[in-house]
């Protein structure tokens, strides 16, 4: 039995006081034990906050990461942030290839895939994110293209590899427009995410955490997260506020 894992990502926002705000909220909220002990609490955040989320979250059960990684270690790569720095200020994941990466800032899937190697070199899980464009789904070429962007990760570093990271299956179009796929919608999705990966190799994905993310909120969240290939979420604006991340988090499994 997979554990739920419920993952904000903040994006471009906060301050120091709204993230110590944000964060004071949430672990108040779960000081009660409504979030199940087999939930995964985990915040992603911009990368200058990191030692400030690390010394909030420091001893809590909430973990923290990156919402990005250079593939490189060192050297000229002005502005970037590695891995080993990342595990300088103890955070566990970092997000790869996410769809704003991928569109706003041109990431490949060659790209993505080198940030996955870099974040597992360094002791990092990778959220690696997956997903189709609206008209892609609309061409019917979903699989076709979540295929193509686990393939380069499997391709470059095997299939055994996904085992160290989580998968996050995100519909381009759901995200941050309020609209949902549903919960069958993304299960066909994660069924499909899974049995690829079984082809390849059953343990692996038996064992691999799939979290959908795409407008979850606290009123979807239980439906989603009831469906058999679904082992959480990855939240974008729902994330922001300690109540509405808090009823996602009770959500789990
Ligand atoms: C995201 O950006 O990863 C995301 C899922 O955003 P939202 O929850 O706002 O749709």
């Amino acid at each position: 039995m997979r554990n739920t894992l419920v993952a904000g990502n903040w994006k471009l926002n906060g301050s120091k006081s709204s993230i110590a705000e944000l964060l004071k909220g949430i672990l108040v909220g779960m000081a009660d034990d409504s979030v199940k002990p087999n939930t995964e609490v985990a915040v992603c955040a911009p990368y200058i906050y990191i030692p400030h989320v690390q010394e909030i979250l420091d001893g809590t059960r909430i973990k923290f990461g990156s919402e990005s990684i250079s593939e490189h270690d060192s050297g000229a790569f002005t502005g970037e942030i590695s891995g080993a720095m990342l595990s300088d200020f103890a955070c566990e994941y970092a997000i790869v290839g996410h769809s704003e990466r991928r569109t706003i800032f041109g990431e490949k899937d060659s790209d993505t895939a080198n940030k996955f190697a870099a974040a597992r070199k360094h002791g990092l899980k990778p959220i690696l994110c997956v997903g189709e464009l609206l008209e892609e789904r609309e061409k019917e070429i979903t699989e076709v293209v979540v295929a193509r962007q686990l393939d380069a990760i499997i391709e470059l570093e095997g299939v055994e590899a996904l085992a160290d990271g989580v998968i996050a299956y995100e519909p381009v179009w759901a995200i941050g427009t309020g609209m949902t796929a549903s919960p069958q919608q993304a299960q066909d999705v994660h069924a499909f995410i899974r049995s690829k990966i079984s082809a390849l190799n059953k343990t692996v994905a038996e064992k691999v955490q799939i979290l959908y993310g795409g407008s979850v909120n606290g009123a979807n969240a239980d439906e989603l997260f009831a469906m058999p290939d679904i082992d959480g979420g990855l939240i974008g604006g729902a994330a922001l506020k300690a109540e509405d991340f808090l009823a996602i988090c009770r959500a789990g499994k």
